[in-house]
């Protein structure tokens, strides 16, 4: 295959001109063996009369002549037939079995042919009739062979280049005799297709039955057109073949044919290129690339369809901040830290997960056979701590973040494009929900959406109308049901529906940021209502509000605060802030910064609803709580169920240990006021003591009790 393949591979001829005799005169080293004394004298008074001079070296027997010939340094030989008792034919063959490449001219005798012919099978470059040629012929005959000799070299060496350069480059090559059903692979052909030389035939079929259905098509229209058509250069074409192990493998051929007198192709050859790493692998990350990552999409989906127990999850990822990044640094940063989270997210997952980079800064993860059902969470949140972490790229800190949308496989899924639809729209909730956070798709997701998405609008423009509200509910000293504060709730004042309570706008507005502004419009409201009651009553009250979870992850949230009190002129131990447990939990040290930071500016912290959690008292204990409010679910077993008061006492003789208040919320009657002071509390809010209040009416309950 070697030549004609790497004629059409490279475009070139690699061949040097053959037949072409230089005529430069260089002189030439010439090594007789010849047992005849005469034989070296008729040689050299010959070569006498030629101008350059052939420098003779003579020798006279067997082993002589073939130490010469292995020692090499000789330009050409003449080999006489009779060596003493030994042949010149044994010693031309003996010569070239041991490599010898020097050419050998047989000098014979007349009329001999069946000699010269055994001497050229045997390899010898050429034959002269003995004591009868010319110094002119001698010289012709001798550069000649000279030439080609050279030529032979630079070509052998060229192939072998070729031979290593078609090894480096990883390429198989293919030779095929026009109409015929065997084709000549080389070994690495089989190779890319996970075969050694010998399991594979040498056929045709071997190659086109491994071609994928897809393909099949275009690689015969390609391959046929290239036979019959003169005009083409050469035949390409990128095809799917399949793998021993089942995987597909991306190949590209190329080839040319060889043609007769009438243009009609009679051989053709070419090489075949393992393409699959740069089809299926993003450049810039080396991380699967949108195709691959649809391949195995597409299997994973059509696994599912044939194992109903068979699970996988599909995460969609958006970069927080990348744009900005990229924009202001460049996009050689930009690159560089795109790379950096590919091995990042590469991290979070196993091996048998897929991490795809789409293009941009988007990114999915495929996790196959995600059995247990928290295992996307699992990935989702890793992920989401890896990409928070600060990237260094040169000397420069960055921080992105992510938003990630998940969909869990399921029956009802029909296509891949629906899951990849549904884990798009959860990212982009994830994202609106403030992003750093994954939100998983469910069905009820989409109608939810759309509610969302008009409560949130109106309740926009509630914040801006005024139409929200602040209502104050005392806290009161049990024993002396003196008041010590308000608790701050806020209320819409809805210009059809009237007053709305909160549970049905709050959940909505922590779904999106606007529970950021209400909260701060009722701290705000509150701090400055609560300022103007403590100089107008002259009492130390405090207030009261309830800070939703989303503020904690927020940076910003301790210095919103400092400045709501200071724009207010209302001491920091008069705010008290309640927070419900699962803060804690769900973010454990951005919210045990944010928790820090508030305390140092002397607020009260408040862990409220507690009992109706998961966290224990010891807990809580650790981050820096004033005290707690005891859900009323708790106050209402007072009225007689045991089990109840035994609870409550616990909870109570806890917080007592660890120093830590208790406000008992939703009394509501008189048996479980007195059932509260029977077990030590000292504090409560509820129906029973006043209702939540405008500020009017609170202002007014508040003159009746002072
Ligand atoms: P919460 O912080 O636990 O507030 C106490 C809730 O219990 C209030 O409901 C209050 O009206 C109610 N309540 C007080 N005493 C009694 C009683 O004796 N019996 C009964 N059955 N209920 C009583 P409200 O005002 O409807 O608020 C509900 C929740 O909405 C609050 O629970 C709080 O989590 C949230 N919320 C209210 N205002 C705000 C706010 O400004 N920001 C945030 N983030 N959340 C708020
Ligand atoms: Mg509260
Ligand atoms: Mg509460």
């Amino acid at each position: 295959m070697g030549a004609l393949a790497a004629e059409l591979v490279f475009g070139v001829l690699l061949a040097p001109q053959c037949g072409h005799v230089s005529t430069e005169r260089a002189p030439i080293k010439l090594l007789l063996v010849d047992d005849a004394v005469f034989a070296r004298d008729f040689l050299l008074a010959i070569l006498a009369e030629v101008e350059s001079g052939i420098e003779l070296t003579w020798r006279s027997d067997y082993a002589t002549g073939l130490e010469s010939l292995q020692g090499g340094g000789f330009d050409v030989c003449l080999l006489d037939y009779q060596l003493g008792d030994r042949s010149g034919l044994d010693l031309l063959r003996e010569a070239k079995r041991l490599g010898v490449r020097l050419p050998i001219i047989m000098l014979t005798g007349h009329g001999s042919a069946e000699l010269d012919h055994e001497a050229m099978r045997a390899g010898a470059a050429d034959y002269l009739v003995k004591g009868d040629f010319s110094a002119e012929s001698l010289d012709r005959i001798v550069r000649y062979l000279l030439e080609r000799t050279r030529a032979e070299d630079a070509r052998r060496d060229s192939e072998e280049r070729y031979a290593l350069a078609m090894e480096g480059s990883n390429d198989g090559l293919w030779d095929w005799r026009v109409g015929e059903k065997e084709i000549h692979y080389s070994s690495r052909w089989k190779r890319i297709l996970g075969y050694e030389p010998d399991e594979l035939p040498d056929l045709l079929e071997s190659w086109w039955e491994r071609v994928h259905d897809d393909d099949r098509v275009r690689l015969d229209h390609d391959f046929d057109g290239h036979l019959r058509d003169t005009t083409t250069p050469h035949f390409e074409n990128e095809h799917r073949l399949r793998h021993k192990d089942g995987t597909w493998r991306h190949v590209l051929v190329r080839g040319k044919a060889v043609r007769d007198e009438r243009g009609r192709a009679t051989r053709m050859a070419g090489s075949l290129t393992d393409v699959t790493m740069a089809r299926s692998r993003d450049p810039l990350t080396g991380l699967a690339n949108r195709v691959l990552y649809l391949d195995r999409l597409e299997h994973s989906f059509h696994r599912a369809a044939r194992d109903a127990t068979y699970r996988f999850a599909l995460l969609f990822i958006d970069l927080d901040r990348f744009k900005n990044i990229n924009d202001s640094l460049g996009h050689d940063i930009g690159d560089e830290l795109l790379v950096a989270i590919a091995r990042r997210l590469e991290g979070c997952v196993r091996l048998v997960d897929t991490v795809a980079r789409l293009g941009g800064d988007e990114f999915v993860v495929l996790l196959d056979e995600s059995r247990e059902p928290d295992g996307a969470t699992r990935v989702a949140n890793r992920i989401i701590e890896e990409l928070a972490r600060a990237f260094v790229i040169g000397s420069r800190e960055l921080f992105t973040g992510a938003s990630i949308g998940i969909a869990l496989s399921s029956q009802h899924y029909k296509t891949p494009g629906e899951l990849l639809r549904d884990a798009d729209t959860a990212m982009y909730r994830a994202k609106a929900e403030g992003r750093g956070r994954f939100v998983i798709f469910d069905g009820a997701m989409h109608a939810r959406a759309v509610h969302v998405l008009s409560v949130e609008s109106g309740l926009r423009r509630a914040l801006e109308a005024h139409q929200l509200e602040v209502f104050y509910q005392p806290v009161i000293s049990l024993g002396s049901q003196r008041p010590l504060g308000f608790e701050a709730l806020v209320r819409w004042r809805h210009p059809e529906r009237g007053l709305v309570a909160p549970c049905d706008f709050i959940p909505v507005a922590e779904d999106s940021s606007l529970i950021v502004l209400l909260d701060l419009h009722v701290l705000k409201s509150a701090a400055t209502q609560l300022r103007a009651w403590r100089d107008e009553f002259k009492v130390d009250l405090s207030v009261a509000v309830n800070a939703s979870r989303r503020h904690f992850s927020r940076a910003e949230y301790s210095g919103d605060v400092a400045q709501a009190i200071e724009v207010a002129g209302l001491p920091a131990k008069a705010l008290r802030l309640e927070v419900t447990e699962s803060v804690t939990m769900d973010l454990p040290e951005t919210a045990r910064a944010q928790l820090a930071a508030l305390h140092a500016l002397g607020v009260q912290l408040y862990v409220d609803d507690f009992g109706v959690g998961y966290s224990s008292l010891s807990m809580l204990h650790t981050y820096p709580f004033t005290g707690i409010k005891l859900d009323r679910s708790f106050v209402a077993g007072l009225d007689g169920a045991t089990s109840s008061t035994e609870v409550v006492r616990a909870i109570l003789a806890i917080a007592q240990a660890l120093k830590l208040e208790v406000v008992a919320e939703g009394v509501e009657t008189l048996g479980q006021h007195d059932a509260l002071i029977s077990l030590g509390c000292t504090r409560g809010q509820g129906f029973r003591y006043a209702r939540p209040m405008a500020a009017s009416d609170a202002a007014k309950w508040l003159s009746s009790k002072l």
